[in-house]
């Protein structure tokens, strides 16, 4: 599973690296970055959770 952030689209809510900071954080631009590769089998249903919880969709979750 890959994740990816739309930088155009992010708010900068702070929520997706709230959910699953194994994948997510917030970068100096106060948007959220991807930090792996790959999402961690153990982190995929909080990846999805924060793709899920993201206000404005700009999460894209790939399998
Ligand atoms: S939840 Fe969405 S809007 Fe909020 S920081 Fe993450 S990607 Fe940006």
């Amino acid at each position: 599973m890959k994740a990816f952030v739309d930088q155009e689209v992010c708010i900068g809510c702070g929520l997706c690296a709230e959910i699953c900071p194994e994948v997510f954080a917030m970068n100096d631009q106060m948007t959220a970055d991807v930090i792996v590769d790959e999402v961690p089998a153990e982190a995929e249903e909080s990846a999805q959770d924060a793709a899920d919880s993201c206000p404005v969709s700009a999460i894209t979750i790939e399998n």
